[in-house]
Parts: C-alpha cells; structure tokens; sequence
C-alpha cells in the first residue's frame, strides 16, 4: 500500500472513532448548569456595591456606605427593599424600580473603573463545557438581568449562556429554580428533571435555592464564604475553586 494510501486508512479509522465519540457524547443523558455570577464566576471589585452606594447617593440623597446591609447571595430586588427599609423610604414597586435603574446605569459606569476579574478557571470551564452538547448552561442568580449582561459582558463570557433566572423574576432567591426550568423547557423541548440539575454558587444561599429544587449542589469558596462555614450549609459537593477543570469534570460527571 502506499504512503498516501495508508494515510488515507488511517484518516478514516480516525474519522469514524471520532463519530463514534460523539455519537457516545450525543446520547449521553442532558444536563442543566444553573451557575450563580457574583463570587462563582467573577469578582467584580466592589463595582455592584458601588453602584448601590452611588444610586442611593443620587437618587435618593442618602449617604451610607451599606456596610450592615446583607449582599452576598441576596437577589437585587432583595437588597434594595433593604436598603430602603433601613431608610425608612417606602418600598413600593416604583420606589423599587426607580433605583434598580439608576443602579444598572452606575453599574456600566463602574465595571470598568475596577480591576474585577474572572475568577480561577471559569473561562476554560465554561469553554470545554460549552462544547459538550448534553450540557445546557444557564445561569441562576440574584442579579437583575440587565446587571448579569453588563457584568458578564464585561468579562466576556455572557455569550455562553443560553437564559436565566434573574431578579426579574422573583426577589425571594428559592423561587428562582422553576424560571429557570421553564426556560430550560421552552428552549429544549424537555422537562429538566430534579436530579438532571446542578446549581453551582458560593454562599449558603445558592444552596439552599439548589436544594429547594433538589437539585445536586455545588458549593465554590471563591466568594466571600470560607470552605469550612459553606460545609455547614451541606452541599453536595464543596470545591476551593473551579481552577482544576479536567478534574472537576470528571468528578461531577459532566
Ligand atoms: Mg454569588
């Protein structure tokens, strides 16, 4: 046989064991990421709680630097009804969107202005993640939606989620799981069962909205809660970071 002949052998046998893996790959049961943003994808540097800082400064007049107000893990919605009650202003629904408006605007003015990053293997998680077509990636969090893109966005990875359950949908971070499983639903043509589901956060309450909808938790301690207090919270599995991605690939199955 010749050179070129046996060449072109080979190309085939890798050619058909390439198909085959991703026949493999195709027929492997779907999964549904809801990943949270703030402390598990990235580190804004304070940018969001400047910008809170900033809309209650403006808007209202007020100045606080917010340090007793409760952020990590809280939805949006959630911390500014907070801040206005520690305020005595009265929460209603204008008062409420009034300040999530000027907060987006202080929020596009203050990403840049920080030296926030990516937080340790996010970008070659979501890549290799990306490519596996079982896998659907969404995103869970307490962000309204308009701050997810411009967060994101900044940090160049909004791009590889498909939806999401935001503030929008509901200030109690719990109810948040089922839009997203709606959305999962109305995109794929499927009911994303319980345990098809992984919620992936980095505070107690990322996990405790994950096991409201009983799905697998994944608890990262790259946010402002240690290894040791999240393991208190008993998720189903705690990792320092997602920096080892190979590994945690494997691990959890994806
Ligand atoms: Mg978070």
């Amino acid at each position: 046989m010749s050179a070129s002949a046996t060449g072109l052998v080979a190309l085939k046998r890798n050619l058909g064991l390439q198909s085959a893996i991703e026949n493999l790959k195709s027929k492997m049961p779907k999964r549904l990421l809801l990943f949270d943003i703030d402390g598990t994808l990235i580190n804004s540097a304070g940018a969001g709680v400047q910008a809170l800082i900033l809309t209650l400064a403006e808007r209202f007049g007020i100045q606080d630097d917010l340090s007793d107000i409760e952020i990590a893990g809280v939805t949006d919605s959630g911390i500014v009804v907070s801040i206005l009650n520690k305020h005595k202003i009265p929460a209603t629904h204008e008062n409420i969107t009034a300040f999530l408006d000027s907060y987006v605007h202080f929020l596009s003015l203050e990403l840049p202005r920080r030296k926030g990053k990516l937080l340790p293997g996010v970008l070659e998680l979501l890549e290799k993640l990306k490519s596996r077509k079982h896998l659907v990636l969404a995103l869970l969090t307490g962000n309204v939606s308009r701050g997810a893109q411009l967060k994101l966005e900044h940090y160049g990875v909004w791009h590889f989620f498909e939806f999401g359950a935001f503030a929008d949908d509901h200030q109690d971070r719990n109810q948040l799981g089922p839009f997203a499983r709606a959305r999962a639903k109305e995109k794929h043509g499927r009911e994303f069962s319980a345990a098809e589901i992984d919620v992936i956060g980095d505070t107690p309450r990322d996990i405790a909205c994950g096991k409201a909808l009983g799905a697998r938790t994944i608890a990262v301690a790259t946010g402002t809660w240690s290894r040791d207090r999240l393991a208190k919270h008993g998720p189903d599995f705690l990792i320092d970071d997602l920096s080892d991605v190979d590994r945690l690939i494997n691990t959890l199955g994806w």
